[in-house]
């Protein structure tokens, strides 16, 4: 009988992951067709981080979301690894740097020290030319490299190819500005963060969750910050929802917060009228 069930568990099985392949292939097939309706569907949310210091926005993260008129919407967690299987996010990547600096170039009129923090994917960064994408845009808006951060997610694999460090590499030499995403999570030691000088840390909110609560979250947060400081890097901390979290994470020190504590991601006039300029009281 077991033999059965054994069995019967392995059809069923079978069976989930051919449906989820279908859907897979489905959604896939929805969003080439996004792209090819001149990127229907997509949309940039703008996330507010917080200059902790000056307890004022220093600027934004842009956020991709897609939503289909079938299936709705998706979260990015479960539509990028799709636009990263199909290689459509080279086409929608260079979608996003475009629609991102164009709204950054909007937003320095009325901050000129606005920040646009901008995803990188690591097929983006292997399969396509995406420094040239990132000059030809700029070139074409007139805008600088200087308040523009691009964020790649810490992986093992951001570490060991070596045609994506001599990507970062070049982001280097032509002063664009790196930032490690999701630290902590990852393979990364701070040794490779320092020699392939990001500029920026960003804590993953894996760690900042329960650090009200968990001693040992809290001290790792303090070392990686510590030590970050002492390599000369800033330091954001993702994920801060509520007043305790902040309280507690204020005593450590971080140069940036991002969380739900100060705002959700929001539409671009959302994000205009509401935050845009705003001191922020804490
Ligand atoms: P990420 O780059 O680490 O972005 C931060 C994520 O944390 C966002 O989720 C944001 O909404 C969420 N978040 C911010 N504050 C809080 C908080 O206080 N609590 C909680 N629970 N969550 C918070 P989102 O927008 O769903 O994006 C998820 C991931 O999808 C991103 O993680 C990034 O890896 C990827 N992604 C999103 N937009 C893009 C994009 O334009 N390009 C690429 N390549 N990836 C993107
Ligand atoms: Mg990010
Ligand atoms: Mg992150
Ligand atoms: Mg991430």
């Amino acid at each position: 009988e077991a033999k059965q069930r054994g069995k019967n568990t392995y059809v069923r099985y079978q069976e989930d992951t051919y449906q989820a392949f279908v859907k897979r292939m489905d959604i896939q097939e929805r969003l080439r067709r996004s792209v090819e309706e001149n990127y229907k569907g997509f949309e940039l949310y703008y996330q507010p981080i917080v200059n902790t210091r000056k307890k004022k926005i220093l600027g934004a993260e842009a956020l991709l979301r897609w939503q289909d008129d079938v299936v709705g919407r998706l979260s990015p967690a479960e539509f990028v690894p799709l636009l990263e299987e199909s290689g459509l996010i080279i086409p929608v990547g260079r979608w996003i740097i475009r629609t991102a600096l164009e709204q950054c170039l909007c937003w320095q009129k009325k901050d000129k020290n606005f920040r646009m923090n901008i995803n990188l994917s690591s097929i983006q960064l292997k399969k396509s030319d995406v420094i040239m994408d990132i000059e030809t845009i700029m070139q074409e808006l007139g805008i600088g490299n200087h308040n523009v951060l691009f964020e790649v997610t810490e992986s093992g694999e951001l570490e060991s190819d070596s045609i994506t460090q001599k990507i970062l590499f070049s982001f280097r030499k032509r002063n664009l500005n790196l930032g490690i995403d999701d630290f902590g999570t990852g393979y990364s030691n701070f040794r490779y963060v320092k020699e392939m000088m990001f500029d920026l840390v960003k804590i993953d909110q894996a760690f900042i969750r329960n650090i009200t609560k968990s001693q040992y979250d809290y001290l790792v947060v303090k070392q990686m910050t510590e030590l970050a400081h002492s390599l000369n890097l800033k330091v954001c901390y993702e994920g801060v929802e509520t007043a305790d979290d902040l309280e507690c994470v204020l005593d450590l020190n971080p140069d940036y917060i991002q969380g739900y504590y100060f705002a959700k991601p929001t539409t671009a006039s959302d994000f205009e009228t509401r935050y845009l300029c705003m001191e922020q009281k804490f």
